[in-house]
């Protein structure tokens, strides 16, 4: 297998999800004692959330630049970035590396062209969902419209991600917000939900949902998995 570096710890919710899923595939597809060859760098997320309050994106890709360079060092044959909010930074990683760093927006995409799903609703946090960088990846490289929720709504689901879901609260009220929205992005077109933060699909285990969900971090966790166990 190719061992595969993991840049996580945002939060350490999801980080965690990564690590069982990684380990959970590579036993189902390999059996016995198998389990995946991982490097992890965990940040401290209050740093990177309070980069992420400043704008100060520069500074924060210039931090998990150097955390990714180290995981390459380390041995890494290529990096998952184990949140979608930072692949705002994707550009600045990827030009200090020399491995692939495994598109999150990618492993959305080819998700919603396999479904065949061509407007999906898209909820995560409030950079993810209003700036271009995961919306344009998916409209210019999978043809997918992106339908997001009101002002409002957003400014709510936001505040959830970090002030209880990265904190490790998962709450029914938040839950049937959430399935609220997605109610709402339903009415208004979507076919099926993104669920484009790591941590959401946390929330919403096992919830009957108006719209088909696809969660990030299983999709990602998918396509990591298709490179360490590539041409077994
Ligand atoms: N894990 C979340 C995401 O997938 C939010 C944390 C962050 O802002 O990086 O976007």
């Amino acid at each position: 297998m190719r061992q595969l570096g993991i840049l996580g710890g945002m939060s350490w919710e999801s980080t965690a999800s990564y690590y069982r899923l990684l380990n959970q595939g590579v036993r189902e597809r390999l059996g016995g004692l198998h389990s995946a060859p991982l490097l992890l760098h965990s940040v401290d997320f209050a740093e990177i959330a309070e980069l992420q309050r400043l704008g100060d994106w520069d500074t924060a890709g210039q931090r998990l630049a150097l955390a990714a360079q180290g995981l390459q060092g380390a041995g890494a044959t290529a990096l998952l970035l184990a949140t979608n909010t930072m692949h705002k930074v994707a550009p600045a990683i990827e030009a200090a590396l020399q491995i692939p760093l495994l598109h999150i927006g990618d492993a959305v995409g080819q998700a919603l062209q396999r479904q065949g799903v061509k407007r999906a609703a898209l909820l995560g946090t409030r950079f993810t969902m209003q700036e271009d960088f995961y919306r344009q990846r998916l409209a210019e490289r999978f043809d997918i419209e992106v339908i997001i929720p009101e002002p409002a709504q957003m400014a709510e689901i936001d505040r959830v991600i970090f002030a209880e879901l990265c904190q490790g609260r998962f709450q029914p009220s938040a839950r049937e917000f959430y399935l609220e929205c997605i109610e709402a992005l339903r009415r208004r077109g979507a076919e099926a939900a993104i669920l484009g933060c790591t941590e959401i699909g946390l929330l919403l285990e096992n919830a009957s949902s108006p719209l088909p969900l696809l969660d990030s971090c299983e999709l990602h966790v998918d396509q990591g998995l298709a490179w360490m166990l590539d041409g077994r």
